[in-house]
């Protein structure tokens, strides 16, 4: 049993919190103790999970004499809602819940997003931590202090910044990870090395099989290293000006990807995946990389079993889908785009002739 102690330095709120990647964390509860300033605990997870990790947290911490009541909430992005959240105050009321009762998350990004704003406002503010059990939270909703809900009008768009106590990340929940959910995770994994680190992009081509097949040692190294660069990069720009924009590599096609096949039908990672693709292409088109980087980029999302490109959409389609795009600013769309492996900046000013030629060339 192995553990790593990931020091992140946030400074929202003025502290900095610790992420702990190990294998069978759950049954590790103390390692929860010193988060935990009450006898009582409310932990927050879906019906997926419950019946796979529930009992043995719980079980964990009763051990450590801290007793445990559940939520568990229906799965899925459509609960991701208002309805939703008023189950957990409902719960929190109802068992009279104080200040000092941590929420624990257990669960995806959906969970963690659902308890995290329900933490930031019971009370105006009771203790976080988060159990992230898909890829995808563990190496970025458990990261960087974004929480909310989504409306019928917008995905995301109820929320608040408010950071976990700690994040447990105990990668052996990975083992009943749909693989499709892994790959997706993969996708922000492999974006990560894209926009920050070339040598991480180099290790991840060298190790994409063992990612594969959910070896421990590679999974912490990804995810360690993962959880560094969100971290370095929200750390610098907290409020999304500037340098956070970055993270959204891929994701100004990819939403418009999500939006036009109705979301769900593509996987988030998965639109990612194409979308980070057309971005490669068109700064290539801008002579920003070569050929030789893009054929690199796509071929290790290949060999994660990702999507290289976009549905069949009319470039028209995908334009109009595109001026949804949070960054886009006074009808102006700002692209990510790759300076070259490992270094990525904004673009608002991308020739309107060579975005059609991507959007023609990048689909099926
Ligand atoms: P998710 O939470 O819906 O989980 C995907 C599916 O896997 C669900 O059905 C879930 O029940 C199941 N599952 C979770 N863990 C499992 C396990 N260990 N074994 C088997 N099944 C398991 O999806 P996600 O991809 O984790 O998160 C997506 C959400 O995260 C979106 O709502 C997105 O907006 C949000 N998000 C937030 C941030 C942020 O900064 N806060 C960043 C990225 C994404
Ligand atoms: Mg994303």
């Amino acid at each position: 049993m192995e553990s790593v102690q990931v020091i992140l330095d946030i400074p929202t709120e003025k502290r900095s919190y610790d992420i702990h990647i190990g294998q069978d964390l759950l049954s590790q509860a103390e390692l929860l103790l010193p988060y935990l300033s009450g006898k009582r605990a409310a932990i927050v997870t879906n019906t997926t999970i419950a019946p796979l990790y529930l009992d043995k947290l719980r079980h964990a911490l009763t051990e450590q004499k801290i007793e445990t009541f559940a939520i568990i909430l229906p799965d899925g992005e459509q609960y991701k809602n208002w309805e939703t959240l008023n189950l957990i105050f409902d719960a929190l009321l109802g068992h009279r819940c104080e200040r000092t009762t941590p929420l624990i998350a257990l669960g995806g990004g959906v969970i963690g997003d659902l308890t995290g704003f329900a933490a930031a406002c019971y009370l105006r503010g009771v203790p976080f931590i988060q159990i992230p059990t898909t890829l995808l939270a563990q190496v970025d909703s458990s990261v960087g202090g974004k929480t909310g809900i989504n409306h019928p009008l917008g995905k995301n768009m109820i929320g608040a910044f408010y950071q976990p106590r700690l994040v447990l990340t105990d990668t052996t929940t990975l083992d009943t990870l749909p693989d499709r959910e892994l790959r997706a995770g993969i996708a922000e994994i492999i974006k990560y090395g894209l926009i920050h680190d070339a040598d991480f992009f180099a290790w991840l081509e060298q190790h994409i099989q063992q990612l594969l097949a959910r070896d421990f040692t590679a999974m912490r190294y990804a995810i360690r290293r993962s959880c560094e660069i969100k971290a370095e990069i929200v750390s610098l720009d907290e409020r999304e000006s500037g340098m956070r924009a970055l993270l959204n590599l891929g994701h100004t096609f990819g939403h418009a990807i999500e939006n036009t096949m109705g979301y769900g039908i593509w996987l988030h990672g998965e639109a990612v995946a194409a979308g980070t693709l057309m971005a490669a292409d068109l700064s290539q088109r801008l002579q920003f990389i070569t050929s030789q980087d893009v054929t690199r980029i796509q071929h290790l999302f290949e060999t994660a079993g990702l999507p290289t490109k976009g549905p069949r959409i009319a470039a028209k389609r995908y334009l109009e889908a595109m001026q949804l795009d949070k960054k886009v600013k006074d009808g102006t769309i700002r692209f990510v785009l790759l300076d070259r492996i490992g270094q990525a900046s904004i673009n608002s000013s991308v020739p309107a002739m060579l975005l059609l030629e991507t959007l023609t060339t990048c689909i099926t």
